[in-house]
């Protein structure tokens, strides 16, 4: 079996000293799985992720990629997050920088990879995800969508060992949601490592190797998507599927 590229041990965090926003969390991720996390709004998906990533301080437990630990404000925390790609809702593009320099600035001053090179692969990948005519265009000339896929790409670009997705389709609209989850659902055929946070179920389905549902801080269900969706063992998440299926009605 191969080992985890990253472990979730025990997890631990509390932003007010009282409340754990997640309380003893614990999974691991294998090369080539995809992981998605869904639950009701405020039970700690993104806490999660940003944890995952470093970006949060955590009361107890501990977070690993491969054998080293990813510990905020750790001293090797710069270089361990160079191998994990995080992708967010709001883009987090720089908007003085067309969408070729945004990719490539990380990969060429961090990594010190020959600009060449880099630009070579940003390229293919760009043509990849039908954006490569906008190489040269700036973030507020994108749409929502656009502006998503080149965030994928740009951190593709850094080679990760694992990818964090963190609601990347929450801020777009409708039309706009299938070319970006496309573009994810063909990272998971190449057998990309990735973690994602979404409300989109059917997607979910689609794409998970396993799901973990969390409620309240804590994993309640961990299975298998056509089992999780199928056969939800828990009230709690029976409940929270429900809310979809609502939806999916309302909207027809
Ligand atoms: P989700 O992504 O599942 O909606 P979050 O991880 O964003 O959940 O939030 C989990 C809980 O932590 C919520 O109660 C939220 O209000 C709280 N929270 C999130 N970020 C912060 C923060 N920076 N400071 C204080 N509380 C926070």
């Amino acid at each position: 079996m191969a080992e985890p590229i990253l472990t979730v041990d025990h997890l631990v965090k509390s932003y007010d000293g009282k409340t754990n926003v997640l309380d003893n969390v614990s999974f691991a991720v294998k090369p080539g799985e995809v992981i998605v996390v869904v639950g009701p709004s405020g039970c700690g998906k993104s806490t999660l992720l940003r944890c995952l990533n470093g970006l949060e301080p955590v009361q107890a437990g501990r977070v690993k990629l491969g054998s080293e630990t990813v510990a905020y404000g750790g001293r090797n925390l710069a270089a361990l997050r160079q191998r994990i790609g995080m992708v967010f809702q709001s883009y987090e593009l720089f908007p003085h920088l067309t969408v070729l320099e945004n990719i490539l600035l990380a990969p060429t001053k961090v990594q010190k990879r020959p600009r060449a090179e880099v630009q070579q692969e940003a390229e293919a990948l760009l043509d990849r995800v039908g954006l490569l005519a906008k190489k040269n265009s700036y973030p507020r000339e994108l749409s929502g969508g656009q502006k998503q896929r080149v965030a994928i790409v740009r951190a593709l670009c850094m080679h990760p060992e694992i990818l964090l997705f963190d609601e990347v389709t929450a801020a777009l609209d409708p039309e706009m949601v299938r070319e970006v989850l496309d573009v994810m659902l063909d990272l998971a055929r190449e057998g990309k490592t990735m973690v994602i946070v979404t409300h989109e179920m059917q997607f979910a389905r689609a794409i998970a190797s396993r799901v973990l549902f969390l409620d309240d801080g804590r994993i309640v269900e961990e299975a298998p998507p056509a089992d999780f969706f199928d056969h939800p063992q828990t009230e709690r998440a029976q409940r929270f599927l429900r809310t979809f299926t609502f939806d999916a009605v309302a909207k027809q």
